[in-house]
């Protein structure tokens, strides 16, 4: 159920961790300039709403989606639970759109974590040096080193649970909680990897293996890409939001912002955003742009004003450029004994090591894979649109939904300035330009993707899997739009996440990654945005902080 009305309001906001409970929130006047309004409280503006408000900061965080109560509103339900999604109009485009919608991005508090698969990887160290180091994409402006305390940090405040030796990366300490009990799905990755001599792990996972205050350890039904209804899941909505309310944050659900100020200096003054049948408008000293990798960008374009005809911190035009995504070509195998590929989290085995390896390549770039689990529905639509059974034959081919294994991998795709996110003319139901996503893969993104499904068909075939087939056409995460840097006239914002042409305008989400990798982003995200938050804390000692 979505609920139609605000929850988060009258100086109270919903308890996730119990039916029906509130937890105290602060209100503030929408007159008194807070010192930081955040635009979406998914991965980044969660993470950064929380910290700047333990840092002693005044904080609101709009979010154009409901505020959920997993336990009551989270059903068993593959089909009820598609409101999780961000599903209001865009237009796709290029020669290979991406289908957007519930397998790239959310909306409500605590945003694409919500449904997200719980995988928490660090990116290779020389990802961050692309350019310089491996000859592709653009540097980072940051190292890994610089943001290394940053992961430890989020990985502590998820209780990633992992395995004792992840055999990937640099050293690094445990992670907190044990590793769950890989499945009988990861078991086939750990098979065929056992065959064909490469490494794998128990996939880090940020769903509890063992109780954690109020969240129980996680009960492996499997429901995680559509909310799930125990709290075990660790996400933005019952991890950074509950601290961050604790801390004295405001937020604001069912809020959807249209608008960024800026006053004749050039400087943000405060959002626009529409809620409960109305437009208002809330006053702040610094804004943050945190919505993901479309609706930052269109946002920052949406706030055109006379003094940035061309749109907010655009004066570099890469506003909306260099959209990646992850490409996720499937492989998939029937095997003789009973998988049940729907028991647990949907990725429990992991190989990095294509992202690891550079010998024996045709591409640039990397990619990791992780054993499947897609629940009965998802299942069928994927073999309704990438094989066209329909009828008695995808019954038939249903049948052997307990038996089946797969893999898909997190593949890296190049950062190109045509792969884009931009305006169409029409409107959205608040009278907002809708954003026009385009995106077509290089020949280096197709030869990665050739790669990895023919060594994850060999892996399969290793692991005694037959009837091997493979399907092309997924992507995951999106990202890129506005990336970070050293020079302004290369890049949006500065490392920090300040953008270039207005000082107190920020951004802190998936829009900020330079390079995409090939690991899922949100744990990059949320330590990028613990980074944020100590920066801006340094700068505001400094007197460096460039308030409206
Ligand atoms: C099915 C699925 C599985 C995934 N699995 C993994 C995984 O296993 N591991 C991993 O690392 N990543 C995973 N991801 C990706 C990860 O969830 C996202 O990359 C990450 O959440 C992005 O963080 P963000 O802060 O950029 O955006 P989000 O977390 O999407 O948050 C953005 C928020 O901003 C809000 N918003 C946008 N525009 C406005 C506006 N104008 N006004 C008000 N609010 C606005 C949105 O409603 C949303 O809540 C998965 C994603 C999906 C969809
Ligand atoms: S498998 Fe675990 S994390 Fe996923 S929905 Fe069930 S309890 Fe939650």
């Amino acid at each position: 159920m979505s609920p139609e009305t605000p929850r988060a309001k009258d100086g109270r906001a919903p308890d996730v961790f119990s039916r029906g409970g509130w937890t105290p929130m602060r209100d503030y006047a929408l007159s008194e300039p807070v010192d930081f309004l955040i635009v979406g409280a998914g991965a980044g503006g969660a993470t950064l709403g929380c910290r700047l408000a333990e840092n002693g900061f005044s904080v609101v965080i709009l979010e154009a989606g409901p505020f959920w109560r997993p336990l009551e509103d989270f059903a068993s339900d593959e089909l009820a639970q598609q409101t999780l999604f961000w599903t209001d109009d865009r237009l796709i485009a290029g020669d290979d759109p991406i289908a957007l919608g519930g397998n790239n991005s959310g909306r409500g508090v605590g945003g694409s974590t919500v449904h997200y698969s719980m995988i928490a990887l660090r990116f290779r160290p020389e990802w961050f040096k692309c350019r310089s180091q491996l000859g592709y994409g653009f540097d980072w402006p940051i190292t890994y080193d610089d943001l290394a305390p940053y992961y430890e940090e989020a990985e502590e405040a998820l209780k990633v649970a992992g395995p004792v030796n992840y055999p990937w990366g640099p050293p690094r300490r445990r992670y907190p909680y044990r590793p769950h009990e890989v499945n009988a799905a990861g078991l086939v990755l750990a098979r065929g990897a056992e065959k064909l001599g490469v490494g794998w792990a128990a996939t880090p996972l940020t769903t509890v293996s063992a109780p954690r205050g109020k969240s129980p350890p996680c009960v492996y039904r499997g429901f995680c890409n559509y909310g799930c209804s125990t709290n075990a899941k660790q996400s933005a909505l019952t991890v950074w939001i509950p601290r961050a309310l604790r801390a004295g944050a405001q937020v604001r659900d069912l809020a959807m912002a249209g608008r960024i100020d800026i006053d004749p200096r050039g400087r943000a003054t405060g959002v626009e955003y529409f809620r409960e049948g109305a437009w208002r408008f809330q006053h702040a000293r610094n804004v943050v742009v945190a919505g993901y990798a479309i609706e930052t960008p269109r946002l920052l374009l949406n706030s055109a004003c006379p003094l940035f005809p061309k749109g907010l911190a655009n004066s570099s035009g890469l506003v909306g450029t260099h959209l990646t995504t992850h490409a996720g070509p499937g492989a998939w195998a029937t095997f003789d004994e009973a998988i049940r590929w729907y028991k647990g989290p949907p990725n429990m085995a992991v190989t990095e090591h294509w992202n690891y390896t550079d010998q024996g390549k045709d591409f640039v770039g990397g990619y990791a894979f992780m054993s499947q689990g897609p629940l009965p529905m998802a299942w069928a639509q994927t073999l309704a649109t990438t094989r066209g059974l329909w009828g008695a034959a995808l019954r038939d081919e249903m049948r052997k939904y307990n038996h089946m294994a797969g893999f898909v991998p997190v593949g890296e795709t190049e950062p190109r300035a045509q792969n884009c996110v931009t305006l169409a003319d029409d409107v959205d139901q608040y009278g907002l330009r809708i954003p026009k996503v385009i995106f077509s893969y290089s020949e280096n993104d197709k030869r990665l993707q050739r790669h990895a499904v023919a060594f994850m068909s060999e892996m399969l075939a290793a692991a005694g899997g037959y009837d091997i087939w493979t399907n092309f056409k997924d992507t995951s995460h999106l990202l890129g739009t506005c990336r970070m840097g050293d020079d302004p006239t290369t890049s949006v914002v500065d490392a920090d996440g300040r953008s270039w042409d207005i000082p107190n305008l920020w951004i802190c989400d998936g829009s900020l990654f330079p390079t995409c990798g090939g690991v899922n982003p949100s744990l990059t995200i949320q330590a990028l945005a613990c980074r944020i938050a100590d920066r801006i804390s340094r700068l505001a000692a400094t007197g460096s902080l460039a308030s409206a």
